[in-house]
């Protein structure tokens, strides 16, 4: 079967409320005037950056955030595969004890809750369900990794459980064909989030902490000076601040394509967000806003689209492998995104100079760690800034 379905294409705009498009929508940075001042500036404006412009403008900081598209969800924040995990892109087994990379397993957790209770709040916009996740076990290597990490995460204080395949076949209703699982690992607290909705909550948010975003501002130049920092957009526009965080993304020096579709379909209320254990395939299948939305695999090389159709059709191929009511369906959207990706890649804050810190390291897993990692960049770089500015003043 031969696809015909536009590519590059995400649901997202399709089943995005109304209200939260407007909430995406940024003034452009032209219509300011030529040299702007602020306490911190953050370049970019997905999870990471509007997550790092909440904190340091609640830590008491002008804040301003620099956006190169015109409005914002055009980064890997507005066009991931909406599963909101806790945890970095490797398993809690092999994630080093006592490293930075283990703390953030515990604090991404902590978020994890925190955006899931929001999400409760009354007039709450953010489109967030927790309807669970199951890493399958088709082989009997997979289903020995899989008793390890469900010990490992249970040791950490993270839930998960081992199931068996008739609890697979209940939860999905009947919608997988669970011929091949030999046993599963259920995290129950992990689900399907909006990702749109998640970035019009951290941008207002940040709004309403004082911060200031502005879209049609690529940055060009950062350069050091007396004051602290001058930044330069592409348009003109110099921006003087005492701290900056860069928060461009992993869609920067990019070293790997990702993929992903999304079959138009109803699946089960109860059915959790799926993959398959085997670490050779792991496709990542996400139910949720009318849509089975598929990502993972194996990665493309970046800057050419000549292979997307190839990578998109075994993606398809494996989807309807697990779903048998797709077999004579065909993906409404497919998509592929340029990313910095790399098996050791571990999501961090580095120091780029004084005062200057970059958030990096975010790949293909980078929903909550994004959110962590930014709220902690933020906290730091006004913290910096104000402690230097009292030393001055006593
Ligand atoms: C297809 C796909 C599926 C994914 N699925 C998931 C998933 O299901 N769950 C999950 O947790 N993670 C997933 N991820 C990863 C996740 O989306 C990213 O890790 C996360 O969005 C990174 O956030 P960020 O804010 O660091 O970067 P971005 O969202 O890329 O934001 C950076 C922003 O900086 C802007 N920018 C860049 N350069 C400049 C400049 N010079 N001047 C001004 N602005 C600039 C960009 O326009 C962009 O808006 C997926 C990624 C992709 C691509």
């Amino acid at each position: 079967m031969t696809m015909k379905v536009p590519t590059n294409a995400a649901p997202w705009r399709d089943t995005c409320p109304e209200v939260v498009l407007s909430h995406l929508q940024l003034p452009a940075i032209d219509k300011m005037p030529d040299e702007l001042s602020y306490d911190v500036a953050i370049i970019g404006g997905g999870f990471s950056g509007l997550s790092t412009a909440g904190a340091a403008a609640r830590a008491g900081a002008s804040v301003v955030v620099l956006e190169a598209a015109d409005a914002l969800a055009f980064g890997a924040s507005g066009r991931n595969a909406g599963i909101l995990c806790a945890g970095i892109n490797m398993p809690i087994t092999y994630t080093p004890k006592g490293s930075p990379a283990a703390a953030l397993w515990s604090a991404t957790q902590g978020m994890l809750f925190s955006v899931l209770a929001e999400a409760k709040e009354s007039g709450c916009f953010l489109d967030v369900k927790r309807i669970g996740a199951m890493a399958l076990a088709t082989s009997k290597t997979a289903a020995k990794r899989l008793e390890r990490e469900t010990k490992a995460r249970i040791a950490a204080g993270m839930s998960a459980e081992l199931i068996s395949k008739s609890d697979v076949d209940r939860l999905a209703a009947g919608y997988l064909d669970v011929g091949k699982v030999i046993q599963a690992m259920m995290l129950p607290d992990e689900g399907a989030i909006h990702p749109w909705t998640l970035l019009a909550t951290l941008a207002n948010k940040a709004r309403k902490a004082g911060a200031q975003i502005y879209g049609n501002a690529l940055v060009v130049a950062q350069e050091k000076n007396s004051q602290g920092w001058l930044i330069k957009t592409e348009n003109g526009k110099r921006i003087q601040c005492r701290g900056v965080v860069s928060a461009v993304g992993p869609t920067i020096d990019t070293t790997g394509r990702i993929f992903a579709l999304s079959f138009k379909t109803d699946v089960p209320d109860t059915c959790p967000v799926w993959w398959d254990a085997n670490p050779y395939i792991y496709y990542d299948f996400r139910p949720g806003n009318g849509c089975l939305t598929v990502s993972g695999g194996r990665y493309g090389s970046p800057g050419t689209d000549k292979l997307d159709r190839s990578y998109h059709e075994k993606m398809a191929v494996a989807t309807r492998q697990w779903v048998p009511s797709l077999a004579h369906e065909q993906p409404d959207y497919c998509w592929a995104v340029d990313l910095h990706v790399a098996a050791d890649l571990l999501p961090e804050i580095v120091v780029k100079g004084v005062n200057s810190l970059s958030i990096q390291g975010l790949g293909a897993l980078g929903v909550l760690p994004g959110i962590v990692l930014g709220q902690q960049a933020g906290a730091q770089i006004t913290k910096d800034i104000l402690l230097k500015s009292s030393m001055v003043s006593t």
